[in-house]
């Protein structure tokens, strides 16, 4: 049976640290400061903002909400964060996502500055990445990059196969990836024989969003399973993208759902707001 790689230790071990770095840096007199805005009135986006704000408290970072309305223009918007960008008390500008359609998404990330840009996704920052020079790395993926490390998971020579190709997980993983000195393969809706992919991958990390889509026959035994993928199945139960109870029969290590890299993600948030102050002092 495959050890079970636990988010929720990790991340509770990472936000003890954080929180002492922090009260070190408040005694400095450095605040770190994060910006969360929320447009609309998105239910899981408000259960997301308001989990932020609550971890932000814990660690003794000062957060600080703007709830807009539905209907807040484009420019009212982008005039915020101007003003933000401009405020010396904040280092991470978190702007939540999705915004309603008649905002322009990329127009609002490409304001932040990218020196406040916590989420990673500015192009800057993205380049930055692919440069393998990061300032900001994107929180999800790099939450998934602790856990490896935590685990003590050597990506050196690896074979890694990532399924899916999203902006804010499939890629920049595959990329973090690449840095760790793997060799990455990239997966997606069109890849023809997506089984024999798996099947000869060291790690594999998982962000598809179809539940259970990756077969726990196809893992290799003694393979690394990071499943990044949070489904809702019917009233109350969360399944990931990796058919977990066969996946734990060949792996050597994986992570579960809930319960895994979902606690790593605000951890991470924390993580990149308190490098941020650490940058201004
Ligand atoms: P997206 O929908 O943006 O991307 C999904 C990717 O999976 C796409 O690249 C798509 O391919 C690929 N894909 C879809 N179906 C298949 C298939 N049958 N075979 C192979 N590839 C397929 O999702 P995200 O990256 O945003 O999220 C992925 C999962 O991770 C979701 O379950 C999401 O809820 C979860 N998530 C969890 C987070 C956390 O904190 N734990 C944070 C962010 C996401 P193509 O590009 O060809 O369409």
């Amino acid at each position: 049976m495959a050890e079970i790689i636990d988010g929720k230790a990790i991340a509770a071990k990472m936000r003890h640290e954080i929180k002492q770095e922090t009260a070190e840096l408040v005694s400095k007199g450095i605040t770190p400061g994060l910006a969360v805005v929320l447009v609309g009135e998105d239910p899981a986006s408000r259960v997301y903002v308001s989990m932020k704000e609550k971890a932000c408290a814990d660690c003794g970072i000062f957060s600080d909400e703007y709830k807009l309305a539905a209907d807040t223009s484009e420019e009212k918007l982008l005039e915020l964060i101007e003003q933000l960008n401009a405020d010396s008390r904040i280092d991470g500008i978190l702007v939540q996502l999705p915004l309603p359609q008649h905002i322009d998404e990329s127009k609002v990330l490409e304001t932040i500055s990218p020196a406040k840009d916590v989420d990673g996704f500015h192009p800057y920052n993205v380049g930055r990445l692919v440069t393998g020079n990061p300032l900001f790395q994107p929180c999800t993926p790099y939450g998934v990059m602790k856990m490896l490390d935590e685990t003590g998971v050597d990506l050196k020579g690896k074979n890694v196969v990532v399924v899916g190709r999203s902006n804010i997980v499939g890629k920049p993983v595959a990329l973090m990836c690449l840095a760790a000195h793997a060799t990455v393969t990239i997966c997606h809706s069109r890849t023809v024989d997506l089984p024999a992919k798996v099947a000869a991958a060291d790690v594999v990390i998982a962000a598809v969003g179809v539940p259970e889509m990756v077969k726990g026959s196809w893992i290799k035994k003694g393979a690394v399973v990071i499943d990044v993928g949070v489904n809702r199945v019917g009233e109350k139960k969360l399944v990931g993208d990796v058919e977990f109870t066969a996946a734990e029969q060949n792996a050597a290590a994986i992570t579960p759902v809930p319960g895994g890299v979902g606690p790593m993600t605000i951890t991470m948030l924390l993580y990149n707001t308190l490098e941020s102050a650490k940058r201004r002092s």
